[in-house]
């Protein structure tokens, strides 16, 4: 499948530090901040700092430096908000998942109970 970047999209340009954020975390490879509209107590967005529009793309190109730099943001945004009692980990990609932003972005939500994952019947 190939991939197409939009190097305008909202994200982007946080990294490029054209908008301001709100960061949790950052290290070489990816960046946390917290969601400007949350959907829970907790709601942060963690992002890679490489050009990939969703999780395949990024399952599938980024490097294995890139992939642990982010999963090593999850880990350290898991350990410094408040999700112990659990949390739930999305990622909406493209059109049926309902993605808005085309910059793979991984949403963080707890600090309450969430309720089940999807409505029983569409
Ligand atoms: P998606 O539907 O693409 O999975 O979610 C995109 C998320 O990005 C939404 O939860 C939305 O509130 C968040 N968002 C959109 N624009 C901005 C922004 O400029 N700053 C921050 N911090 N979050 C944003």
């Amino acid at each position: 499948m190939q991939f197409d970047y939009d190097d305008q999209n909202i994200f982007a340009k946080i990294l490029r530090g054209e908008i301001p954020n709100a960061t949790v975390f950052e290290n070489e490879h990816a960046l946390a901040f917290n969601d400007i509209e949350p959907q829970a107590p907790v709601h942060v967005l963690i992002i890679p700092k490489g050009a990939y529009v969703s999780i395949d793309d990024f399952a599938a190109n980024a490097s294995a430096a890139e992939q642990a730099g982010f999963f090593a943001a999850v880990a350290a945004v898991c350990e410094a908000t408040d999700v112990e009692k659990g949390f739930r980990a999305v990622a909406n990609t493209r059109a049926h998942g309902v993605q808005d932003v085309p910059h793979f972005h991984m949403h963080i939500m707890g600090g309450r109970v969430l309720g089940r994952m999807l409505p029983d019947r569409a």
